[in-house]
């Protein structure tokens, strides 16, 4: 299939900008992509993305629009409304949030008053910057209060439950960015109905692995669940806010639209309805299940290796290593390892002594690989490259051995094409 015209093709004018895309993809047939937070969509996905509603203006929700012409819109809308909702098994889906932190904003915007307290975990400790950080408008607008990890890197329950009596807040998030183990969601929500707090569940990372019943899903005990949509769901780049509760979908709905957003990305809902659809497939739990797989073939043979895992393992596609004991901090861990073609992101560990531009850590994740059909094996070898990287960082033999795992990369990268 082509979309997009992406290739080599003589009806594109702008050179100069389509070198950026070729090259882009070159990048990413090249390259082990570690990220936890990106994925390959499939070519319907891309189809769907380029394509001609994003000419359309279609402010308001299907059949409830403030723009004429608005029939085929509609019919997209719905059809990604009904899959997402059959997809995470609830009542109201809004497709429309841009991104991941346009739906959280939202949802603060819906239920909650600028100066009220909300409680969510601290980015350090793995939560999102939406969560309540101070540079962004969930910290700035709100009291934010948070809360973290204990020494075992687990979720420290009670402190979220002294915090939320001490501080009252309105709001409670949970769900995080860098958090690889099961987030216990039914003692969040006891916490909650305890101070009177909404309890929001944000899943941008773990979508995937709930949809498919490899990752407890939040539905049932938060008031308002979010996501990304391009995480391990693996659709486009976008958001979406989940509920069951017709008083606070309504809410959602007028914060997003006037509230936060103008017009609809049109296209990317459409391809977001493309994605569902893909994930409602038996094939997308097959996915879910390497997925889950490799995330913990990873980490054991990174643990095997003599290397430590933030809470000493994990129960989703992600894992936090933390490098204290190799002389490398994350920052300089994450440009080695792009040198040879492996794609991952300096993350700072709980507690980290190192501030966030450097780290003790880094964060790796399998959804993206798995999408090319790697397996446990090929993450076992990735683990050793790594780790051979990592431990003979700035030792003798150093530039002979980046050579030898460059070469490795390459031949792994061909046997696993990518749009091809
Ligand atoms: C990635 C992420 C977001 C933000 O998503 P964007 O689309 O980048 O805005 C929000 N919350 C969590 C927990 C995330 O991991």
């Amino acid at each position: 299939m082509k979309f997009a015209g992406y290739f080599a093709n003589d009806t594109i004018k702008d050179k100069e900008l389509f070198e950026s895309i070729t090259n882009e993809l070159h990048r990413q047939q090249n390259q082990i992509e570690l990220i936890a937070s990106e994925n390959f969509v499939s070519l319907e996905v891309l189809a769907a993305l380029g394509n001609v509603m994003t000419n359309k203006y279609a402010e308001g929700y299907p059949h409830k629009r403030y723009y004429g012409g608005c029939s085929f819109v509609d019919q997209a809308e719905e059809l990604a409304i009904t899959r997402a909702c059959k997809l995470f098994d609830c009542k109201f889906a809004n497709v429309q949030p841009h991104s991941g932190a346009q739906a959280n904003l939202s949802v603060l915007y819906a239920l909650a008053k600028p100066g009220d307290t909300i409680l969510g975990m601290g980015l350090a400790m793995g939560g999102h910057l939406t969560h309540g950080s101070s540079p962004t408008i969930s910290g700035k607008w709100f009291n934010a209060v948070n809360y973290g990890v204990n020494s075992d890197g687990i979720i420290d329950y009670n402190q979220v439950l002294k915090s939320a009596k001490e501080h009252r807040p309105s709001v409670i998030i949970c769900g995080a960015s860098s958090y690889s183990r099961q987030i216990d969601f039914r003692r969040f929500r006891e916490i909650a109905d305890a101070v009177g707090a909404y309890l929001v569940a944000d899943i941008a990372h773990y979508a995937g692995l709930i949809v498919t019943g490899f990752y407890e899903s939040p539905m049932e005990f938060a008031d308002i669940v979010t996501s990304t949509t391009h995480k391990t769901l693996r659709g486009p780049r976008g958001g979406i806010i989940l509920s069951n509760d017709e008083n606070i979908a309504k809410k959602v709905d007028n914060a997003v639209f006037p509230g936060v957003q103008g017009g609809p990305q049109m296209h990317t809902i459409a391809a977001k309805a493309v994605a569902f659809g893909e994930a409602l497939r038996p094939e997308f739990k097959e996915y879910a299940r390497n997925v889950l797989a490799n995330s913990r073939a990873l980490a054991d043979r990174l643990l095997e290796l003599g290397l430590c895992i933030v809470s000493g393992g994990t129960d989703s596609h992600m894992a936090v290593v933390d490098l204290t004991n190799l002389s490398i901090m994350g920052k300089i861990a994450e440009a080695e390892l792009e040198e040879v073609g492996i794609t991952c992101n300096k993350n700072t560990i709980p507690f980290d002594k190192l501030p966030p531009t450097q780290t003790s850590g880094i964060r790796v994740g399998t959804a993206a690989m798995t999408t090319r059909g790697l397996k446990a094996q090929e993450f076992n070898k990735i683990a050793d490259l790594i780790y051979k990287i990592l431990s003979h960082y700035e030792k003798s033999g150093y530039e002979s051995i980046k050579k030898d795992v460059k070469a490795e990369i390459i031949d792994l990268c061909k046997k696993f094409p990518l749009y091809s």
